[in-house]
C-alpha cells in the first residue's frame, strides 16, 4: 500500500509539476546519477525503453494490468452513470514538455463507491492511447481524479475528426504562445470543461495505469464510448507542438475485465 501511495504522489507530483523538473533537466549538463532521466516518446527514451530509465518507472514494463488497451468489452452489465460534480472551472494551462495541460480549481469531484476523487486536471494525447474494439482517434482527454490519499479515477474522451471544438479552440488559442512550463489562465468556466464530454455517457470501465512514467497501477478507468469532434486544423495544431504524436502504444489486457 505504501509503495502505491508513493508511486501515486510521484505521478501526480510528475503530472502537476513535470514543467517544473524536466526544464530545469534540460539546463543541466551533467545530470547526477541519481537524477530521473528525462521520457519521451521517440527513440532511446520512448516508451518501449521506460521501465529501464528509472528504478522509479520500473512498472512500465514489469506491471500487467498497463495502460492504455484496446477495449475490447468482456462483459455486458448495467454499468452506473458516473456520478461526476464538475462545479469549479480552470486555473491555469500549461505545456508540460509532454502534453498540454489544464489544471483545475478545486471543488470539482468524481464521486465513485463512497470516495470523493478530486478533479485534478485533464490533458491530451495525439492519437488516442486507448483504441476502442481496434479503433484509435486522433485525440483522446484525459480527466485526472485523485483522492486525498493518492488513489486515481481517470475519465477519457475521444475525439474524431469533424466540426472544429469550441472549447478546445479556447484552449488552443493559448498554444502558439505558450512557453514550456509556464502556466497560463485559460478562463474556462465549469460549464465549458463539462461540455468536454459527450452527453451520451455510457462508458466502458476497467483497471488499468498511468499511461506515462512511473505508469502506476490501480487507475480506476472510464472511457465514454461516444466521441466528440475537432477538426483537422486543432489536431494539426496540437501535434505541431511536438512534432510527433504523444500517446503510448496499447499494452496487453491480460485477463482484464472490461465492462460496458
Ligand atoms: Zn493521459
Amino acid at each position: 500500500m505504501k509503495k502505491i501511495i508513493s508511486y501515486t504522489s510521484i505521478a501526480l507530483s510528475s503530472m502537476l509539476l513535470l514543467s517544473t523538473s524536466s526544464f530545469a533537466e534540460t539546463q543541466v549538463k551533467e545530470p547526477t546519477a541519481h537524477a530521473i532521466k528525462h521520457w519521451g516518446y521517440t527513440a532511446d527514451v520512448g516508451p518501449s525503453h521506460w521501465g529501464k530509465l528509472n528504478t522509479k518507472f520500473r512498472m512500465c514494463s514489469e506491471g500487467n494490468t498497463q495502460s492504455p488497451i484496446n477495449i475490447l468489452p468482456t462483459s455486458d452489465i448495467d454499468l452506473p452513470a458516473l456520478d461526476l460534480n464538475y462545479t469549479t472551472g480552470s486555473k491555469s494551462v500549461i505545456n508540460n514538455g509532454h502534453t498540454v495541460q489544464v489544471n483545475i480549481e478545486d471543488g470539482s469531484v468524481f464521486n465513485i463507491e463512497g470516495m470523493a476523487y478530486k478533479l485534478k486536471q485533464f490533458h491530451f494525447h495525439t492519437p488516442s492511447e486507448n483504441n476502442i474494439n481496434g479503433a484509435s482517434f486522433p485525440l483522446e482527454a484525459h480527466f485526472v481524479h485523485a483522492t486525498d490519499d493518492g488513489k486515481l479515477a481517470v475519465v477519457a474522451v475521444m475525439f474524431k475528426e469533424g466540426d472544429a471544438n469550441p472549447i478546445l479552440t479556447k484552449v488552443w488559442k493559448k498554444l502558439p504562445t505558450l512557453e514550456v512550463g509556464k502556466a497560463v489562465s485559460c478562463g474556462l468556466s465549469a460549464k465549458e470543461v463539462k461540455a468536454l464530454m459527450p452527453t451520451d455517457k455510457d462508458y466502458y470501465k476497467f483497471m488499468g495505469s498511468l499511461t506515462t512514467p512511473p505508469c502506476s497501477e490501480e487507475v480506476k478507468w472510464h472511457v465514454f464510448k461516444t466521441p466528440l469532434t475537432i477538426s483537422k486544423a486543432q489536431i494539426e495544431t496540437f501535434f505541431k507542438l511536438y512534432g510527433h504524436g504523444n500517446n503510448r502504444p496499447v499494452q496487453a489486457t491480460h485477463k482484464r475485465i472490461i465492462e460496458e
